[in-house]
């Protein structure tokens, strides 16, 4: 068969009209729709709430030819198959969940519908790919197309099953699309889907209305309620784990007085769905979950998200806190952040698999940087993503409230002599006493008050160890051990040696809160 010619200007702003009813595309939309349907393939980067699904479902309306879209969860596929239908579109998913399966292959080889979604899995199946050769394919969808990458935060095997089912239909073009992909995944979606490198359309990742703040952790349960009790309006709360998540639920819902409830996988799947239902119709719930909610959840009006620890990633940070504010109102994205996620992190790397662990090591450096720095959170989250941003942004912490750097490499140097000097063992607490020159029982029985590094520490040097601690864990350059101690690692001989700087922000005066009592 020969292809249609592109239709008209006309017929694409009839049918986003009609169809979807929206009176104009939004960002690049435009730029990907029109690829398309010119038998382009194309790597759409859109953030989170930037309109994706329409930029495949206006070009399956359109082409003759049904659009099968590869999406990696159920759920997701569900979602987008009931939106797809309420518009009155033509669509159908083909998975384990659905018993109607043989009809569908029916409709499909029939011709009679615009989308259809599958499991990547499908994809490898000899049955699939004659299903495909015995209807007509218009286009090649890939939903959440970092999958395919494993420089990508998610990476799926079965995606990379997707090339040779896209090859063997050499005229068929591929739309692959993601929120979140810094450069290397990028490159390498299009290597892995063959699509060409023109065919990339970066939209803009800023979210302008939503406020970055990032604070070491100090009382979390008291921090994240302060938060809450600043921000009326829904909100999530992220932890790290099922328990926390339960304890922290618990405290915040009896401290706030605000209708809390948890979500984490390890509840039964009714009461998820029944705590996300409440949550999607609420306007003041406050959720507390772990990163396994939010995926595909259509709620425009979360006015804060809270980290309670350390997300795996930027893509990660950036892809959970754009679950704030997709109303375009003003909303809040807070962390608080320890130095034992960081090690636990750091840990945690050298359990992976050894091919895998200097991308992750990379992630979780970039990660630090965000954490760490004195300028600009929304410069370093948008360099981060390609994007050459303004030095300053006017809404976010550091931008705010300007926080100074101090030059810390020769304080560094002397703690990481106390920690080599040591024997690598000791905790913060016993290497401050060493450095301040304070001698106890312990330190006379091993002998470290006759170090060269005891009481080198200068008066005005002590309010910065802390600090300084904590950035040399969150760098790498001090690891924990298995008994609480702390290690060299990363660049330590490097700054010992003088060839690495230390710069740390000036810790902030700690915040005074009149506490009343008994309210925590
Ligand atoms: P993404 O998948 O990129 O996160 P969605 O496809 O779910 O985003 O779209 C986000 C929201 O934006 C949806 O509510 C959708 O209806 C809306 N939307 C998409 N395109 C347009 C448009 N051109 N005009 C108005 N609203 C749009
Ligand atoms: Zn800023």
């Amino acid at each position: 068969w020969t292809p249609m010619p592109p239709p008209s200007e006309d017929a694409v702003a009839k049918a986003l009209h009609d169809v979807f009813g929206f009176s104009g595309f939004r960002g690049v939309q435009d730029q990907v729709v029109d690829r398309v349907l010119h038998g382009r393939s194309t790597l759409a980067v859109m953030p989170t709430g930037a309109g994706k699904s329409l930029t495949y479902q206006l070009p399956a309306v359109l082409l003759e030819g049904t659009c099968v879209v590869v999406s990696p969860l159920i759920a997701l596929m569900h979602d987008q198959l009931r939106s797809a239908r309420a518009n009155g579109i033509r669509a159908a998913t083909l998975t384990s969940a659905d018993a109607d399966r043989g009809q569908t292959m029916d409709a499909f080889r029939a011709g009679h519908l615009d989308l259809l979604y599958i499991a990547p899995e499908r994809a490898s199946q000899p049955y699939f790919r004659d299903l495909l050769q015995s209807a007509r394919v218009g286009l090649f969808a890939i939903d959440e197309a970092h999958c395919v990458s494993e420089w990508g935060h998610d990476f799926r095997p079965d995606y990379r099953l997707l090339r040779p089912l896209l090859d063997a239909f050499p005229q068929v073009p591929r739309l692959a699309l993601t929120a979140t992909a810094d450069h290397h995944t990028r490159a390498d979606i299009l290597a892995q889907l063959g699509i060409p490198e023109e065919g990339l359309i970066v939209a803009g990742f800023d979210r302008p209305n939503i406020r970055y703040t990032i604070r070491p952790r100090e009382n979390v349960g008291r921090q994240i309620k302060a938060v809450v009790d600043e921000n009326p309006g829904p909100g999530i709360v992220y932890a790290p784990t099922r328990a926390r998540v339960e304890q922290l639920a618990e405290t915040l819902a009896s401290a706030t007085g605000r209708r809390v409830l948890p979500y984490h996988a390890g509840l039964d799947p009714e009461v998820r769905a029944r705590n996300q239902a409440a949550f999607v119709a609420s306007e003041d719930m406050v959720m507390v979950a772990t990163v396994a909610f939010g995926m595909g959840i259509d709620k425009p009006d979360v006015r804060f998200v809270a980290h309670a620890g350390i997300p795996k990633s930027i893509e990660a940070y950036y892809q959970e806190t754009g679950r704030a504010g997709r109303d375009g109102d003003p909303s809040v994205a807070v962390m608080f952040w320890g130095a034992d996620d960081f090690a636990r992190a750091r840990q945690r790397l050298s359990e992976i698999e050894p091919g895998r662990q200097q991308s992750e090591r990379q992630r979780l450096d970039a990660l630090a940087g965000l954490v760490e720095t004195a300028g600009c959170r929304r410069a370093v989250l948008l360099r981060h993503f390609g994007e050459q941003p303004a030095e300053t942004c006017g809404n976010c912490d550091n931008c705010l409230n300007p926080v100074g750097v101090v030059d810390v490499t020769d304080l560094a140097r002397k703690l990481l002599s106390a920690v080599y000097r040591t024997g690598q063992s000791y905790g913060l607490g016993h290497l401050e006493k060493v450095l301040a020159g304070l001698s106890d029982e312990r330190i006379q029985q091993r002998g470290h008050d006759r170090l060269s590094v005891f009481g080198i520490l200068d008066e005005q040097e002590k309010p910065l160890l802390k600090g300084l601690a904590r950035a040399l864990q969150a760098r790498g350059s001090l690891v924990p051990t298995e008994h609480g101690g702390l290690a060299l690692g990363g660049d330590a001989r490097a700054i010992l040696k003088g060839e690495a700087s230390v710069v740390i922000a000036i810790p902030p005066k700690p915040e005074r809160r009149r506490r009343q009592r008994g309210s925590d």
